[in-house]
C-alpha cells in the first residue's frame, strides 16, 4: 500500500484546486482539511496514515470505530460520516469529535441530551441531500435554515457547517452545480449569524470528485479509496 505516495499526490491536487477556487471562482479559500476515510480498513492502516501525517479520520459505523479506538495507539481526530440512529447516539458522542451526519431535529435533540450528561459540547454538521436522491440521507435545501435555528437553541451542540455526499458521475463536471448550490447554502448559513453556532466547515468531495468540490468552495474533503486503495467488503 502506497499511503505516503498517495497522500503526497492528493495534497498536490488539493493545492491546485485551492488555487483554481481562488483565481477562477473568487472563493477565499485558505486551506482544506483532509479527512482520511478508514472504514473497512484495519487499525494498522490507520496507524500508517497517522505516521504519514493524517490528523483526522472518517468512519461510518459506530461499532467499527469504537472497536478500532480501543486498540489504536496514535492520536487522531474522529469524524462520523455515516448515518446515525438515535439509539447509537450515546456511543457516538463518547467517541467522535465531529458528527457530520445530522439530518433531523430528533437526532440533534438526542445528541444534545446525551452530550449534556457528559458535559460535552458536540460539534456537528448538517447533512444535506441537495440532489434529493431517494437513496441518500440528508435534509433538503429548504430545510437548512429551519433545522439550523432549532440546533442553535441546543446548548450542548455546536453547529459547525454542512456536509453532502454528491451523486456519483463519471464526468465530475456534472457534479459542479450541486457543489455550487451547497456553497450558496453554506454562505447563507454563515451570514445568518445564528447564536451558538460556528459555521466553519463545508464538507464535500470524495475520491472521485474532490478537486471539483474544492474549486466550488469545499474546505473539508473525505477521501478513502484515493489514499488506501479499493476497500474489501
Ligand atoms: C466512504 C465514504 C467516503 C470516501 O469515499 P471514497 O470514494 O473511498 O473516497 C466519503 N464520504 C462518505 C460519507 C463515505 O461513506
Amino acid at each position: 500500500m502506497f499511503v505516503t505516495e498517495n497522500l503526497t499526490k492528493i495534497m498536490e491536487n488539493i493545492n491546485h484546486a485551492i488555487t483554481r477556487a481562488n483565481q477562477i471562482n473568487m472563493i477565499k479559500l485558505d486551506d482544506v482539511k483532509l479527512v482520511a476515510v478508514t472504514k473497512n480498513h484495519s487499525v494498522l492502516t490507520i496507524e500508517k496514515a497517522i505516521a504519514a501525517g493524517v490528523v483526522a479520520i472518517g468512519e461510518n459505523r459506530i461499532q467499527e470505530a469504537l472497536d478500532k479506538s480501543l486498540t489504536l495507539t496514535g492520536k487522531v481526530e474522529w469524524q462520523l460520516i455515516g448515518h446515525l440512529q438515535t439509539n447509537k447516539v450515546r456511543q457516538a458522542v463518547s467517541l467522535f469529535d465531529m458528527i457530520q451526519s445530522v439530518d433531523s431535529e430528533r437526532l440533534a435533540i438526542e445528541i444534545n441530551r446525551v452530550a449534556k450528561k457528559i458535559n460535552k459540547r458536540q460539534d456537528i454538521l448538517m447533512q444535506i441531500n441537495v440532489a434529493n436522491e431517494d437513496t441518500k440521507f440528508g435534509i433538503s435545501a429548504k430545510e437548512v435554515m429551519p433545522l439550523a435555528r432549532v440546533i442553535s437553541n441546543l446548548e450542548n451542540v455546536r453547529l459547525c457547517g454542512l456536509m453532502t455526499v454528491a451523486p456519483f458521475y463519471e464526468n465530475t463536471e456534472l457534479t459542479r452545480p450541486i457543489f455550487r448550490e451547497m456553497y450558496q447554502l453554506f454562505m447563507g448559513l454563515k451570514e445568518a449569524n445564528l447564536p451558538n453556532t460556528s459555521i466553519e466547515w463545508l464538507s464535500m468531495g470524495m475520491t472521485n470528485d474532490y478537486s471539483v468540490a474544492i474549486e466550488e468552495g469545499s474546505n473539508l474533503v473525505r477521501i478513502g479509496t484515493g489514499i488506501f486503495g479499493q476497500r474489501e467488503y
